[in-house]
């Protein structure tokens, strides 16, 4: 197994005893991240999206990770879905935003809310990689105050008739079903979250691609024009779709902090590498001590980083037996907000220092830091901001009192 990836398993082994079907989904994931690594370079060069990647993490079994078994998920723990993403992250966040995506926002969203029939219906295709699926909660005017959303939904007969616009959607323009959030044209006050079959009359898509980074993932902006759901695509009860979007992102959001994890082991294993290979002033630049001190600190970095969001994950068992305790959903909102926060702001820096390290070389795609460098900086936008992150951690430590916006 991959070095730094397998320190991390035996450090955590101190505190969580890992069973032998465990120990093998992360073999897997430590596979699958090496056979994957070939096919990301290449697309990541040429600016395309991988579709290539998902097909080797389906041979692995790793869309199914968190999925429960009768659906023909692996029924693992959050914390083991974590790691296999930490392993991910070590290509950069490009195919991390594609799993990211379809296993913790859309399918473990499915699981805890949607009908039998839509968990039979989605769930076992999406961890087979038969289907793509993608989270619709932004909106051009609509980004860290989603709640502001003008995409709406009229009920008639037995449908939803859905108009609106959904912006910089992850997986968007390759999507097969997309859970759109939209509100009660009738009662503006009801959110609802309906689930929308991208073949159906009305949908137009584009693929954002000038974007700085994630060049390997698909970001998609979704026009929808009297498009018609029937009404069994409701996900959850209706008006209560911004439950079901937080609840979504309490899971992405651990999601985003593992890849991040996996950034900043990418970018220590390649700085360590160029430091003992290159040659300045007639010494390994490594016997340099500035550039020492990059190494020591994205090492810092990294311990500094995956406590919280181990500890985010572990917290996750808890909530999940009693998911509508009101203590542990407060707890595993703050938890993960820090383990977000704390380790895509390390991330980020993680990969600026290596690109350091790297000197020239570095600023290029063709280093092994240009994508860590260019993909991470997402990590503090998607999900929830660096700012909305800060105002959740606040307003959990000082009470609802001093709640900065609702
Ligand atoms: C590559 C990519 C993929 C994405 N994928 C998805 C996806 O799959 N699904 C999806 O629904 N969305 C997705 N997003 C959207 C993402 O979640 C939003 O970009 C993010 O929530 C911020 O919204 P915004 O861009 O509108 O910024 P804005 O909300 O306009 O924020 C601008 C700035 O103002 C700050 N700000 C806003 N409100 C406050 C406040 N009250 N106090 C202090 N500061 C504040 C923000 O923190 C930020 O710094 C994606 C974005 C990107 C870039």
């Amino acid at each position: 197994m991959e070095e730094i990836f397998a320190k991390s398993i035996e450090d955590l082994g101190h505190v969580h005893k890992f069973t032998e079907k465990e120990l093998s989904i992360l073999e897997n994931a430590d596979k699958a991240a090496e056979e994957i690594a070939e096919t990301e370079f290449e697309h990541y060069i040429k600016h395309e999206v991988n579709l290539d990647a998902p097909k080797t993490a389906k041979k692995y079994g790793l869309l199914g990770i968190p999925i429960k078994e009768e659906y023909g998920g692996s029924g693992s723990t959050h914390l083991i879905a974590v790691l296999a993403k930490e392993r991910l992250g070590q290509l950069g966040m490009s195919f991390s935003s594609f799993y990211n995506v379809q296993v913790f926002l859309a399918s473990l969203t499915i699981q805890r809310w949607g009908t039998e029939e839509q968990k039979k219906k989605y769930l076992n295709k999406a961890l087979n990689n038969d289907i793509v699926l993608a989270f619709g909660l932004t909106e051009p005017e609509a980004g860290s105050d989603p709640a502001s959303m003008k995409t709406t939904y009229a009920k008639e007969g037995s449908e939803y008739v859905l108009n609106g616009t959904k912006y910089l959607i992850t997986n968007g323009s390759i999507a097969d079903h997309i859970i759109i959030f939209a509100r009660n044209s009738e009662n503006q006050k009801q959110i609802s979250a309906i689930m929308v079959d991208t073949k159906s009359k009305g949908v137009n898509r584009m693929q954002l691609k000038e974007k700085i980074g994630l060049f390997t993932s698909d970001t998609g902006m979704i026009e929808l024009e009297n498009v018609r759901v029937p009404d069994s695509g409701l996900v959850g009860e209706e008006g209560k779709g911004m439950h079901v979007a937080y609840s979504a992102l309490l899971n992405g959001r651990l999601g985003v902090a593992s890849g991040c994890i996996g950034v900043i082991e990418g970018s220590l294993k390649a700085a360590v590498s160029r430091a003992q290979e290159r040659v300045q002033h007639g010494k390994l630049i490594g016997k340099h001590q500035l550039i020492q001190r990059h190494i020591a600190e994205i090492r810092e970095n990294l311990e500094m980083a995956r406590w919280p969001v181990y500890m985010a994950a572990m917290q996750r068992a808890e909530y999940e037996k009693d998911p509508n305790n009101k203590a542990l959903i407060e707890e595993a909102e703050l938890r993960t907000a820090l383990a977000k926060k704390i380790a895509s702001r390390l991330a980020f820096e993680s990969a600026d220092r290596a690109v350091q390290v790297y000197g020239g070389f570095g600023y290029s795609l063709l280093a092994p830091v240009g994508a860590l460098f260019c993909d991470s900086r997402v990590s503090r936008i998607y999900e929830g901001t660096d700012e909305i992150l800060e105002l959740k951690i606040a307003e959990e430590v000082l009470g609802k009192d001093f709640e900065a916006f609702s």
